[in-house]
């Protein structure tokens, strides 16, 4: 049953619903810092040649953890008597392999981005229509004095616009009584755990099992490799739907440093916006699986933290919803 997002607009907080188990609770100011174990800048996964994943991206070890079982991206360090070593060559934790089911990262985002799912609300309570909210986010109108307005036309007054205070993005969040809608940290789910929410890959290999296998058996492209080292060579669609927003976010940031023109940052602002919601998917999306994703994670969360089990879980629901795992229409409300 799908609950419109129009309706979680409404004064109740959102942590008193509940759904299949999650309580997609009002994101925090910054949803999952303790969550991360760093971020992924690359917009980049496998890298062909060597079937090494790429430093920086998205199924990077350096953030996400080895992918061979004790042992360091460069090979420095290896074997069980290592384990806890923190390469100072590659940067990558000497350790279980199960730690890439574990471990999230994070893409920092240059300008905050209304949650895909909220973002209707998040119209709706700006009290500007579709299309000056847009303008506003995309930076070709500015808010002065608390009204909307094109931002040329501002120019002809002579009003100098302060372009950080004002810029769109900031400019609407700023505005907006719930702040914590809007993302600028995007977790990143950790790579084993991602096959299992996509519904598409069902049947591909484990890509990390894969990887080590290639570079164990040291398989190149000079040699042709086996047959299923194909499968390396394409990124998988989560992969690539992440890449797609470290792009995005590059480039925005790029052009808010470089002073671009106004017509080309919002072009990249909008880009970004449409990087997330492609990542997100409508909340009745497509993603069956990501009931199991709640339930691997919370149990993980639950084992490894029995102290503070409550906390860590609410944490965890926060971190998937903000990374748009957590669906708001799985369950009905209590
Ligand atoms: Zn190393």
């Amino acid at each position: 049953m799908r609950k419109d997002t129009d309706e979680l607009a409404g004064e109740a907080p959102l942590i008193e619903r509940s759904f299949d188990g999650i309580r997609a609770g009002p994101l925090p100011p910054t949803p999952f810092a303790r969550w991360s174990s760093g971020a992924v800048t690359d917009p980049s996964s496998i890298y062909r040649r060597t079937f090494v994943p790429e430093r920086d991206g998205v199924r990077n070890a350096r953030v996400f953890g080895p992918y061979i079982e004790d042992r360091c991206l460069c090979g420095k360090y290896e074997g069980e008597r290592e384990r806890g070593v923190c390469c100072e060559k590659c940067g990558v934790l000497v350790g279980s392999t199960r730690l890439r089911a574990e471990r999230f990262g994070h893409i920092a985002l240059p300008a905050p981005v209304p949650h895909p799912w909220l973002e209707e609300a998040i119209v709706a309570k700006s009290g500007m229509d579709r299309r000056t909210f847009d303008a506003v986010y995309e930076g070709s109108w500015a808010v002065v004095d608390g009204e909307p307005a094109a931002v040329s036309s501002w120019m002809d007054r002579g009003v100098a616009l302060e372009r950080d205070a004002l810029w769109g993005p900031w400019a609407l969040r700023e505005r907006s009584d719930r702040p914590d809608w809007w993302i600028d940290v995007l977790p990143v789910l950790p790579p084993a755990l991602r096959e299992n929410v996509d519904d598409r890959e069902d049947l591909q290999p484990d890509l990390d099992a894969l990887c080590a296998r290639a570079r164990l058996e040291g398989w190149n492209l000079e040699r042709p490799p086996p047959p299923d080292a194909a499968q390396l060579v394409a990124p998988r669609a989560m992969d690539k739907l992440l890449i797609d927003v470290v792009r995005a976010a590059q480039r925005l940031r790029e052009s808010v440093d470089d002073d671009a023109p106004m017509v080309l940052r919002a072009f990249e602002a909008r880009a970004l916006r449409d990087s997330l919601k492609a990542l997100f998917g409508p909340p009745t999306g497509a993603r069956r699986s990501g009931r199991r994703l709640i339930d691997l994670c919370s149990a993980r969360a639950r084992a490894a933290n029995n102290d503070g089990a409550e906390e860590a879980l609410v944490a965890l629901d926060r971190t998937l919803f903000a990374a748009g795992f957590a669906r708001l229409d799985a369950a009905p409300a209590p």
